[in-house]
C-alpha cells in the first residue's frame, strides 16, 4: 500500500456487540486483562505485497495454520499501552509514538516485518474510536491496549516468516496491583536476558522464560520477581514486567542503565525526565544486589519502586531472596519521592496537570 490513503481501515459490521447493560456491569469491576472490548484491528503482511487489508472487525478467535511459524519458533512481539478518560470526558493516550517506535525496534530484533509507525498509530486510534464506550472512568481505570504481531507463514523450516498478522485488542482494566507496597523476590537461579539476546525487545519468548521465576516469587509470597544480570548474577536489571528505581537518602534516583538486556520502559524514560524536571539527581548506572542490601541496612537506600504501563509507579516494600529480607523505607509504600513522581505522572496522563513535553495525545 503506497497510495496517499494507505492504511484506511475498513470497518466490518459487528454481528453481536455486547449490550449496554452487560458492558456497564463488566466495566464496574474489570480486574486486569480478562475483559475484552467488542472489536479488534487486524492488518496482514505478505512479502511482495506489504501491509494490506487493514480492518476493524468483531473480536473473535483467529484461524492459524498449525504449521504457522509463531507456534513453533515464537516469532512474536507485543506492546502495552493505555487510553484514558480525561477529566473533561475526552479520550487521551500517553506517548503512543514511543510504543510505535519500540514495536518497530522489537520487530527488527526478531527479524519480522516492521509495522510503519503511522500504521501502528492508526490501528490503535481506530480501535479506541470504535470501542470508546469501553473506556472505564475512575481513578485507576483505563483501557489497556495490546498491539501484537505473529508470524503466520505455514512453514516448518527455521527462517524469518514471510507472512505476519498485526492485531490490536483492548481490555478495560483497573489497577494492576491491589494497592500499597509490593514485595519482590530476588531470583538467583534464573536470569531473564543475556548480552546479545532479546532482552530489549518486547517478544513473548522473554516472558515465557520468566514465568518459572515469577512462580518461584509467588511461592515465596512475593508479588514480583527481580532479575539480576546473566553474566555475573550481581547487577540488578529489572522485574518480570516493570523497570525498577531506587531512591537514596540524598534524594538521588538510581536505575539500571539500558544496555540491551532490559526493556527500555516508556514509564522509566518518562520518570527520568520528570525527576530531572524536579531538580533531582538521576543516575542510570549499575547497582549491585549486595550494595542494595548494604544500603538498606545502613539507611542510605530509603525508597524503591517499580514502574511500567500496567504498574504505573508502585512502591516496593521489601526484597526477599537467598540473602534474606530487607524492608525499604516505611515498608508500607508511604514513600514521599515515589508518591510525588506517581502523582506527577498520573496527573499528566489524566490531563489534570500541564504537559510541557507534549506526551499526551
Ligand atoms: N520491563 C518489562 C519486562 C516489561 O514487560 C514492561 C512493561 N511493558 C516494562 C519493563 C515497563 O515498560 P513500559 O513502561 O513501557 O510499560
Amino acid at each position: 500500500m503506497d497510495s496517499a490513503d494507505q492504511f484506511r481501515f475498513t470497518h466490518l459490521p459487528h454481528p453481536a456487540p455486547v449490550s449496554v447493560a452487560q458492558r456497564t456491569e463488566l466495566l464496574a469491576n474489570p480486574g486486569f486483562g480478562r475483559v475484552f472490548t467488542d472489536h479488534m484491528a487486524v492488518v496482514r503482511y505478505k512479502e511482495g505485497q506489504g501491509w494490506h487489508n487493514p480492518t476493524i472487525e468483531a473480536r473473535a478467535p483467529i484461524a492459524l495454520d498449525p504449521a504457522a511459524a509463531v507456534l513453533h519458533y515464537a516469532q512474536e512481539i507485543f506492546e502495552g499501552m493505555k487510553a484514558y478518560r480525561a477529566a473533561d470526558g475526552g479520550v487521551v493516550m500517553f506517548r503512543p509514538d514511543a510504543n510505535a517506535r519500540r514495536f518497530r525496534q522489537s520487530a527488527e530484533r526478531m527479524a519480522m516485518a516492521e509495522v510503519p509507525e503511522a500504521l501502528f498509530l492508526d490501528a490503535v486510534r481506530e480501535l479506541v474510536r470504535a470501542d470508546r464506550d469501553w473506556i472505564p472512568s475512575g481513578e485507576s481505570a483505563s483501557l489497556y491496549l495490546r498491539p501484537f504481531m505473529i508470524a503466520s507463514e505455514a512453514f516448518l523450516g527455521v527462517k524469518p516468516s514471510s507472512e505476519y498478522l498485526f492485531i490490536v485488542i483492548a481490555s478495560p482494566v483497573g489497577a494492576y496491583f491491589s494497592g500499597g507496597a509490593v514485595s519482590v523476590w530476588v531470583s538467583e537461579e534464573y536470569t531473564r536476558a543475556a548480552p546479545g539476546g532479546t532482552g530489549a525487545a518486547k517478544c513473548g519468548g522473554n516472558y515465557a522464560a520468566s514465568l518459572l521465576a515469577q512462580r518461584e516469587a509467588k511461592r515465596q509470597n512475593c508479588d514480583q520477581v527481580l532479575f539480576l544480570d546473566a553474566a555475573e548474577h550481581r547487577w540488578i536489571e529489572e522485574m518480570g514486567g516493570m523497570n525498577v528505581f531506587f531512591v537514596m537518602d540524598d534524594g538521588t534516583l538510581v536505575t539500571p542503565p539500558l544496555g540491551g538486556t532490559i526493556l527500555p520502559g516508556i514509564t522509566r524514560d518518562t520518570l527520568l525526565t520528570l525527576a530531572r524536571d524536579r531538580g533531582l539527581t538521576v543516575r542510570e548506572e549499575r547497582y549491585g544486589i549486595d550494595q542494595c542490601y548494604a544500603d538498606a541496612a545502613s539507611g542510605r537506600l530509603v525508597e524503591a519502586f517499580a514502574c511500567g504501563t500496567a504498574a504505573v509507579v508502585t512502591p516496593i516494600g521489601r526484597f526477599r531472596g537467598h540473602r534474606g529480607e530487607i524492608v525499604i523505607g516505611a515498608g508500607n509504600g508511604a514513600d514521599p519521592v515515589t508518591g510525588d513522581l506517581r502523582e506527577a505522572l498520573i496527573g499528566i496522563q489524566r490531563g489534570q496537570r500541564p504537559d510541557p513535553h507534549g506526551w499526551v495525545q
